[in-house]
């Protein structure tokens, strides 16, 4: 791994180049494509895009006034948390996410490594992959079947593939509380948000134990479930990555136009695309509310209703929007096949409270290590030097707990200061923040403790319109995609495509800008991990299989060394990632005054 982090990285294809061969290129026809939506999935469209000046001309418009979509960050007090910005909602991931790092490089920016630690469950029914806990001894008789069903489920895969969790807890003839409080914040914690764990497909949770790859709780362990602390990486500020990223598009030749709202697709044909547009009032933070072209927003929001459309040809445009609004902007002009395909994903609102109130966070979940739910012995193995460890070093990142009135229905939280590593490694608990995400507002807001918050404590409410990865949406939406792909001068790229996470977003807006004709990036193909990463989905969504461009001579260079771990080489050891320095995010960010270095 990489000690420091590296200077910008060059793409491979030479900048020069392509500026002369645009030059040479005037009075030629080249296409212009439009990219709707600036989060991952549309900025990295657009950049591979912008690497063919001579063959694409190309714009890219979001609703609100910043890039980076779900992916922002938002100013904290430096005097009362230790840091003066805070990534909300997106956090970090994992090292097989090579092509979110080589863009973080590409920018100059980069991640920071760190261990997952989770807590889930409260009292009694607590458990956490750092130290064992009466719950695991109390159902120590179903952690073993539960290592016996993962052998099963992997043996027959096919069989079990689609099946939602719920059903496969029952055929295993689990108890309801190792099922709900054991099972599903595993898989909940991977996808972020939703509520619809137990819909989840199996293949999901037997993937995340069993996979050397990319699964979280790899390998798994017949004593305590998951004992493993993932290695993970934390983000760096994603407004500023965001921000940079914009400015390094627009020297690229690209057309960047904030505050602008694709209102309808009125025209698909032969001849292109025609689209309504309006221009929307920026707010003063960037994230302007829902304008009156949106239907139901949670909030109620009807901004800019005097807004007046104007009409703009293109002859592609890459939807890099959720699925429920890409299916409003092309009702028009919608077939079919793309309505069922498109109207088969299932949102819910959630919403996440960012705050300081710690009384809330004791109230309901379990924050520090616990003598008294501790355990030295599990199936008579010897745990102690796992509590020791523990007593000095547990610390919460990801929590999540169960409503008492319906343990299939869970609350998350982050404990942000233990996480993200732009603030000090030693904080006051009180001082903490904590980011509580409340799920699926219609079905179980009822649940909620929102109120509970002292309102004093809070810094931000957020709502987030939120993909439920039900197992339906991998029976009718994901492999249906490569119908859809292409028709029409229309492409789709955003997470939804297949998991809601910050890699498949990118991964989804490079193979657009693939499938219009751009190249995958030369480094990136002698990175076996994230080729064969780009293949399965280009394969999957697009229907096709991508050819390897390079030659043997070619085959050595830069991104040649990047893939490394295991045979499939899903470890990144490239730039835009360091692992030699602890918090070396917070490290710099003391120097440049953003950052307390401790209270
Ligand atoms: C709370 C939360 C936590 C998360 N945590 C993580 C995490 O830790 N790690 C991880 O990998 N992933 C995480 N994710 C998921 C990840 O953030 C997303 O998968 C990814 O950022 C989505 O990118 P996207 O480009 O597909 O879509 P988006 O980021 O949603 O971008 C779509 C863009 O389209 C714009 N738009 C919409 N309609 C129009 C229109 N009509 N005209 C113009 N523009 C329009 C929107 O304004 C938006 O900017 C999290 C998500 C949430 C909500």
């Amino acid at each position: 791994m990489s000690d420091e982090p590296r200077p910008l990285l060059q793409q491979s294809n030479g900048s020069q180049a392509r500026f002369d061969m645009a030059k040479n290129m005037e009075g030629q026809k080249r296409k212009r494509v439009l990219v709707v939506g600036a989060g991952a999935a549309g900025m990295s469209c657009a950049h591979h895009l912008s690497n063919h000046p001579d063959k694409f001309d190309v714009t890219i418009v979001d609703a609100v006034d910043y890039c980076g979509g779900q992916a922002y960050s938002i100013p904290l007090k430096k005097e009362e948390t230790g840091a003066s910005w805070l990534n909300q909602g997106v956090q970090g991931g994992s090292y097989i996410f090579h092509h979110t790092m080589t863009m973080f490089a590409r920018n100059g920016f980069w991640a920071d490594p760190v261990k997952l630690q989770v807590s889930f469950g409260k009292g009694e029914q607590f458990w956490s992959n750092v130290y064992p806990t009466k719950l695991l001894e109390k159902h120590a008789g179903e952690v073993r079947r539960f290592r016996t069903m993962l052998s099963i489920v992997q043996a027959l895969e096919i069989f079990f593939a689609l099946m939602p969790i719920k059903i496969l807890v029952k055929l295993f003839r689990f108890s309801a509380e190792f099922a709900n409080v054991v099972t599903l914040p595993m898989v909940a914690l991977f996808l972020g948000t939703g509520n619809y764990a137990p819909d989840v497909p199996t293949m999901m949770l037997e993937r995340l134990c069993t996979s050397e790859t990319y699964g979280m709780w790899y390998p798994p362990d017949k004593h305590s479930v998951a004992s493993n602390l993932p290695p993970m990486i934390v983000f760096p500020n994603l407004s500023d990555f965001y921000d940079t990223w914009k400015k390094n598009l627009i020297k690229r030749g690209v057309t960047v136009r904030l505050s602008t709202e694709v209102t309808r697709v009125v025209r698909r044909d032969k001849n292109g695309v025609v689209v309504k547009i309006i221009s929307r009032t920026p707010a003063k933070d960037g994230h302007n509310a829902n304008s009156a072209w949106v239907p139901d927003d949670v909030e109620g929001s009807k901004a800019d209703a005097d807004a007046q459309e104007t009409t703009e040809e293109y002859d592609e445009i890459v939807l890099c929007v959720l699925t429920d609004t890409a299916k409003r902007l092309l009702k028009e002009t919608i077939t079919g096949v793309e309505s069922r395909v498109l109207g088969a994903a299932k949102f819910a609102n959630d919403i996440t409270v960012t705050h300081q109130d710690h009384e809330y966070m004791k109230r309901h979940y379990e924050n520090f290590y616990s003598e008294e739910l501790a355990v030295q012995k599990l199936n008579g193995k010897d745990m102690t030097s796992r509590c020791d460890f523990a007593k000095d070093n547990f610390k919460a990142m990801y929590l999540i707990r169960m409503y008492p009135q319906d343990l299939t229905k869970l609350e998350m939280c982050f404990d942000c200061t233990n996480y993200q590593a732009q603030f000090p490694p030693e904080v006051p608990f009180e001082k903490h923040v904590f980011q509580t995400i409340f799920l699926n507002n219609e079905r179980d807001g009822k649940l909620w403790t929102m109120d509970e918050i002292d309102e004093s404590k809070i810094i931000r409410k957020d709502w987030w319109h939120q993909l439920c990865h039900s197992y339906t949406h991998y029976l009718r939406v994901v492999p249906w995609m490569w119908l859809l792909q292409g028709k029409r001068h229309t492409r789709y790229a955003a997470s939804w495509t297949l998991v809601n996470a910050h890699e498949v977003a990118c991964i989804s807006g490079i193979s657009a800008a693939v499938d219009l004709g751009a190249a995958y990036p030369d480094d990136l193909e002698r990175d076996k991990f994230a080729f064969l990463a780009f293949r399965l989905y280009y394969l999957l969504i697009y229907g096709k299989w991508y050819r390897r461009r390079a030659t043997k001579k070619s085959r050595e260079g830069e991104g040649a060394q990047w893939a490394t771990g295991n045979q499939y080489g899903s470890t990144y050891n490239g730039p835009g990632v360091q692992t030699g320095t602890d918090r070396l995010i917070w490290r710099q960010e003391v120097e440049a005054g953003r950052s307390l270095e401790g209270f």
